[in-house]
């Protein structure tokens, strides 16, 4: 309306005269059409000139044009007043997230001039299926995580409008994780992870889950991405003796560093909470361990002092299998060691005399001395009686 303004006062009322009448021409001629997306080329959007009521046979002469819209024409106007499309439009490119998508044009024609306003809503077709950022995500939980524990995961992007756009997620059938949607309005919706069944790493070190994203599309489009769990280890197991029980037979008088039997015990878990250390168990007597030696690393039970029979004939030695955790488990297991006689020992004989002199004529049976014979070796061993 500026342009009344400036014009000279002689002219004022002329110019106001078609200014009213420009105001009026624009509103009243105002047109709206739609087209899909991804139309053809030369697709017909709508016949201007009748919708207009304008006379067909004289629009050359009065310049029946566009004369303004986007930088690059989407649409142009035929000699038969009607407008069609210039290049296939694509929504997403034209509008990105706006919705509607119109599209302004402004035609004018001359001699009378007239200004008509021509809008073009673009409508939308679901042309893109949801993508995700990733098609693979790796997540690293720990196998003490709580039920409950929430993961949130990527995105799916999905450029149609609203509509057409990402409307729901679902994850793969699974024991240990559901899936819930956060709801960001604009910004979209979030799929979390959350933890329905507590994780164990020795059953299940990893976990493989599928992610589909689905738009509101009938039938909907789809985009997946994988979920790769690591499950973490804690030291959550113990270590366990292969053997129920222990015992082993020994000679008496066995050579230093004679192997009297191993011991062996496996730990489920990972790494240093997994490796097994051997130890003598805590109330092991320090006088056993002078005897015997115990091998951390192999579970080696050896001989580490004099081994005597008749001194000990049997041990029950405790022994304690660690792992290397952070806070280690431990466990106790009995060795049982027989010790076998040997004949070590030199019989000692001892005469206890009765009388220095025996009568001539003492009667036989009599007891003139008594002699004993001591053997410390069992009876096996000990003094013959022939
Ligand atoms: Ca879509
Ligand atoms: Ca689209
Ligand atoms: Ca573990
Ligand atoms: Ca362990
Ligand atoms: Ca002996």
């Amino acid at each position: 309306m500026s342009r009344c303004g400036r014009a000279p006062p002689t002219q004022r009322l002329l110019v106001v005269i078609f200014c009213l009448k420009f105001s009026f021409v624009f509103a009243m001629a105002q047109l709206r059409y739609s087209i899909p997306e991804e139309g053809t080329d030369d697709a017909l959007v709508g016949n201007v000139a009748k919708d207009l009521g304008l006379d067909v046979s004289g629009l050359n002469a009065r310049g029946f044009r566009v004369v303004s819209g986007p930088a690059e024409p989407l649409f142009a106007l035929t000699n038969m007043g009607t407008l069609r499309v210039k290049r296939k439009i694509d929504r997403e490119e034209v509008c990105e997230r706006v919705s509607p998508c119109l599209v302004n044009i402004k035609i004018v024609v001359e001699n009378p001039l007239e200004v008509h306003y021509v809008a073009v809503e673009v409508l939308d077709v679901n042309d893109h299926s949801p993508t995700f950022p990733d098609n693979k995500t790796r997540l690293e939980i720990s196998e003490s995580a709580l039920p409950g524990a929430r993961f949130q995961l990527q995105s799916a992007h999905d450029p149609d409008s609203d509509t057409f756009s990402v409307h729901s997620y679902k994850l793969s059938q699974n024991e240990h994780f559901r899936l819930e949607v956060k709801d960001r309005g604009e910004d979209g919706k979030i799929p979390v992870l959350y933890l329905h069944k507590a994780l164990d790493k020795e059953s299940a070190g990893s976990h493989q889950l599928l992610l589909t994203a689905l738009d509101g599309g009938k039938p909907p489009r789809s985009g997946s991405s994988q979920i790769v769990i690591r499950v973490l280890d804690v030291n959550d197991n113990m270590p366990v003796f292969t053997s129920e029980s222990y015992s082993a037979v020994l000679k008496e008088n066995a050579p230093i560093g004679t192997t009297i039997l191993r011991v062996n015990a496996t730990d489920l878990d990972e790494g240093l909470n997994g490796e097994v250390v051997y130890s003598f168990g805590q109330n092991v007597h320090h006088k056993l361990r002078k005897v015997f030696d115990v091998d951390a690393n192999t579970g080696e039970i050896t001989v580490k002092g004099p081994i005597d029979f008749e001194a000990k004939d049997k041990y029950e030695i405790d022994i304690k299998a660690s792992d290397k955790g952070t806070a280690p488990l431990e466990t106790e297991k009995s060795v049982k060691i027989t010790i076998v006689d040997l004949n070590d020992n030199t019989p000692e004989i001892e005469v206890t005399s009765l009388s220095s002199a025996i009568a001539e004529d003492c009667k036989p049976g009599t007891t003139v001395a008594l002699i004993s014979v001591n053997d410390k070796d069992s009876e096996s061993f000990g003094p013959s009686t022939t």
